[in-house]
């Protein structure tokens, strides 16, 4: 018996593998400090789940349009003209079982076997293993601390070759932080005006969670806007990870393509969770507002207390809810196991495990998005939870030698 080379060239989501080890240890007695998995620890907000409620008392039971509901899709577009200022049809909205899905959905649409995607890294998990589903090659272009995490236009530049198909942005980003102004996009833009072949896809899933200004999408440019690819959802910006709403924004041809697959593999995604994403889209925002303001605080507690651990240099994020220290000047430090071996920090993976062993804190070290010189820590977490993961991280790291 075998399984498929597809799945054998895959690697397991690192996010959701450390935030397992992270629930084993819980379920030891253990009290583990879970900095991993990238959610909202915020509840959803109440009219939202009022929505679900309703519409199960109202028989939204059945299946939906493939889609998605049109009600939803003409929310999304209402949405994007609203906040962003973009001309959709809801026609060119597909809903889709979270942002993720449509990620997948777009990648697998238009990449073909030996295409390039560009990838900037640091990126996040997933897209190198999506587009490794559609036996095309990631094309990693590396942005360090110095350039803020950010593509610059030379890089793209650079990266650009005759199979380059597609490049897939993040801002704001997971898992730097960093959020593109609208003067790079346009540096980057035109780059990408001279190659009207490559695809755009834009991953904005963090927009709503933005410290420097109003968010930015490269769709807003005109001469390009008709080849990028909008992925965004309900998840970060309403604290709704787990009721698996996502959608993509394109031209008519990549959403009908995205769409033909979706009816294959998932049909339409949950009904009464699209209820809940069309109330979060058409109710209040004050939610939004809220929750930005409560990460724009920890923003600032985990840069203050982060910088104090030595070996951390840090990068203050712009957006999301991750901090991305620099930490290899730890690499090849030592320390004595609890086995009493003395064993070394090798890379980052080594220095994720050796803070969920000795410090009970949870991380991802970041290797997984393709930055083995740095580490991740989810900063959606109370105040207090944070203030004390970080007193761990800083003692567990002195006792490095
Ligand atoms: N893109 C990025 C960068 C993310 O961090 C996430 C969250 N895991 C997603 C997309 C997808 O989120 P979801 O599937 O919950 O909508
Ligand atoms: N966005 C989150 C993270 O990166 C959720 C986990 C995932 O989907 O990978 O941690």
């Amino acid at each position: 018996m075998k399984l498929a080379e597809r799945i054998n060239r895959m690697a397991t989501s690192s996010t959701f593998v450390m935030a397992a080890k992270a629930q084993e240890l819980k379920a030891q007695g253990i009290d583990v400090i879970s900095l991993s998995l990238g959610e909202p620890d915020f509840c959803t907000p109440e009219h939202i789940k009022r929505a679900a409620v309703e519409a199960i008392d109202n028989n939204f039971t059945y299946y939906a349009p493939v889609p998605g509901y049109m009600d939803l899709r003409k929310a999304v577009a209402a949405k994007l003209k609203r906040e962003n200022g973009l001309e959709y049809n809801p026609t060119d909205i597909l809903v889709s079982t979270g942002g993720k899905q449509a990620l997948c959905n777009v990648i697998l649409s238009i990449l073909d076997k030996d295409d390039e995607c560009i990838l900037p890294t640091p990126c996040w998990v997933s897209y190198s293993e999506m587009v490794k589903l559609a036996e095309a090659e990631p094309v990693f272009v590396p942005c360090g601390i110095e350039d803020g995490f950010k593509l610059t236009a030379a890089k793209l530049r650079a990266a650009i070759t005759p199979d380059t198909r597609a490049i897939l942005l993040c801002s704001p980003s997971n898992p730097s932080g960093s959020v593109y102004s609208r003067e790079e996009l346009a540096a980057l833009v035109a780059v990408l005006e001279e190659y009207p072949q490559i695809m755009i896809i834009s991953d904005e899933i963090y927009e709503h969670i933005n410290y420097v200004g109003t968010h930015n999408s490269i769709a807003q440019f005109p001469s390009v806007k008709d080849r990028v690819v909008i992925v965004n959802g309900v998840s970060k910006a309403y604290a709704m990870t787990g009721w698996r709403i996502g959608w993509a924004a394109a031209a008519p041809w990549v959403i009908k393509a995205a769409q033909k697959l979706q009816g294959q593999y998932t049909s339409c995604t949950c009904t009464i969770a699209m209820k809940a994403a069309q109330a979060a889209y058409e109710g209040p925002q004050d939610c939004v507002a809220e929750m930005l303001e409560a990460f724009r605080r920890r923003r600032d507690l985990v840069v203050r207390l982060a910088s104090k651990v030595p070996g951390f240099e840090i990068c203050v994020p712009d957006g999301a809810f991750y901090l991305f220290p620099k930490c290899d000047s730890l690499y090849g430090r030592k320390y004595m196991a609890n086995d009493g071996t003395e064993k070394i920090i090798g890379g980052s993976d080594d220095l994720a495990m050796y803070l969920l062993e000795y410090a009970h804190v949870a991380s991802v070290g970041g290797d997984a998005f393709m930055a083995p010189e740095c580490i991740r820590f989810s900063y959606a977490a109370s105040d207090e939870a944070l203030t004390e993961a970080f007193a761990r991280i800083k003692a567990a790291v002195m006792k490095l030698y």
